[in-house]
């Protein structure tokens, strides 16, 4: 047991079918029906690979979004190509949820035999409960078809998904209410190292926050300033943008009407209010960057261009980030400093990544669009720990407990 919930060394697995519950949503090339990456799959390979060897019957359940996530959504049939390469031997795949014929492929497994599942998604239970906020309870879970169809053909189940913790769909807590459930390798690992960057960082702790996605990073600001996980934030993208717009810094008409149109208008009073409290702790860039006539541009605050849209931090800026991520004991990194997927506007980022790799610190870094850039910059191995998860940890972070954990822990109790 590790955090109340039972871990894969105390579970009987040999001749037993269990029902494993992973995250392999991967972006997802629909002209080509090919992944664009498959970090996911490569970080689920442990627990699945060790399900296999032990003897279990391994079902694997997974969801895969698409370009549009909840409206569009994918197979998993290319995915089981790609756990078959990397776990070098076969695995089933089926056109079937949880429908007589994926039952009836579950019952002829064999000990060492992998299968998995179309997408869960494809079953309407699992999305419309997030989607229209049906909100069922975790009981109610486990009334739904696909827990009342899978669970009475299966000895226990694995949630290996912490990238997808913070949802609360069957697939996710209806099974842990009525099979004996566990964590996999993977979700140990990940529960384990954002719990320590939480309870007791090695300090001087640093969070990077940059990015868009607004109301998650101001979320977690308040926790981890309000709790002291955090000695101090560097801020980048359109979370300084907000700040130094809420201070009356001059960050250029097209950064306030980029922050208008987004609908975070709001986020300059509650960025005001932050700052009040916690000033001391929130770094906000000196100089900014822009782009005119496809080149880039800086300026220090005072002298940016009444009509610009800022779209990186500038080199001050990223020296004196360089130099407190440098002394860092912990880093903890979410979204990227600036617009880094054009050439003009990546300065910030990549230079902030590469003092990440660089630092002796130990470096968390999570979301999908950072793990993009680390990989873009080709740091990924100098890394501390990438974190599969970008929603489920920074409510992880926010000190929400996650639905799924909550749900293991009760399943913890069963058998
Ligand atoms: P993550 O996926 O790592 O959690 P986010 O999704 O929050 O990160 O943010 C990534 C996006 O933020 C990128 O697409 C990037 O282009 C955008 N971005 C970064 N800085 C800015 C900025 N100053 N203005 C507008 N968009 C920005
Ligand atoms: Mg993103």
């Amino acid at each position: 047991m590790r955090f109340g919930i039972r871990t894969l060394d105390e579970a009987q697995l040999a001749g037993k079918t269990v029902l494993c519950r992973v995250d392999i949503n991967q972006p997802v090339d629909r002209a080509s029906g090919t992944l664009k990456s498959i970090n996911r799959i490569q970080a689920c390979v442990p627990t699945l690979r060790e399900l296999s060897d032990k003897g279990a019957k391994v079902v694997v359940l997974a969801h895969q979004g698409s370009d549009i996530e909840y409206k569009n959504f994918y197979t998993t049939r290319p995915h089981a190509q790609v756990l078959s390469q990397l776990l070098e031997r076969p695995v089933q795949w089926i056109d079937d949820v949880c429908g007589p014929a994926a039952r009836e492929k579950i019952a002829a497994l064999k000990d060492g035999e992998i299968l998995l599942l179309d997408n869960v998604r494809f079953v309407a239970e699992e999305q419309t409960l997030f989607e229209m906020k049906l909100r069922l309870t975790h009981e109610q879970q486990a009334k739904t078809l696909l827990v009342e169809k899978l669970a009475p053909l299966a000895d226990l189940y694995v949630c290996d998904a912490f990238a997808a913790a913070h949802r609360d769909q069957p697939s996710l807590c209806g099974f842990e209410q009525v099979l004996p459930s566990y964590m996999g390798r993977l979700f140990e690992k990940e529960f384990c190292t954002v719990s320590q960057v939480m309870e007791s960082p090695d300090r001087p702790c640093v969070f990077v926050l940059g990015g868009a996605k607004i109301s998650d990073a101001f979320l977690m600001m308040q926790t981890v300033l309000e709790r002291g996980v955090a000695d101090q934030i560097l801020t980048g993208g359109l979370v300084a943008n907000i700040f130094l717009a809420a201070l009356g810094k001059s960050i250029g008409q097209g950064s306030v009407d980029f922050i208008m149109k987004s609908n975070y208008g709001e986020y300059i009073g509650k960025a005001a209010a932050l700052y009040d409290q916690f000033g001391g702790k929130i770094t906000l860039p000196e100089d900014l960057a822009w782009v005119c006539g496809g080149e880039r541009q800086e300026a220090s605050l005072e002298q940016i261009p009444g009509d610009i849209a800022a779209v990186d931090i500038g080199s001050r800026t990223v020296e004196t980030y360089r130099q407190a991520i440098l002394n860092a004991k912990t880093v903890f990194v979410n979204g990227p400093m600036g617009v880094f997927e054009q050439s003009p506007s990546e300065y910030g980022t990549q230079a902030v990544w590469q003092a990440l790799a660089d630092t002796q610190g130990f470096t968390v870094l999570g979301g999908g669009d950072s793990i993009t850039a680390t990989e873009k910059y080709g740091l990924t191995e100098q890394m501390g720990y990438i974190c599969t998860g970008g929603g489920a940890l920074i409510r992880f972070l926010s000190g929400e407990e996650l639905p799924v954990v909550k749900a293991l822990r009760h399943g913890a109790a069963i058998g």
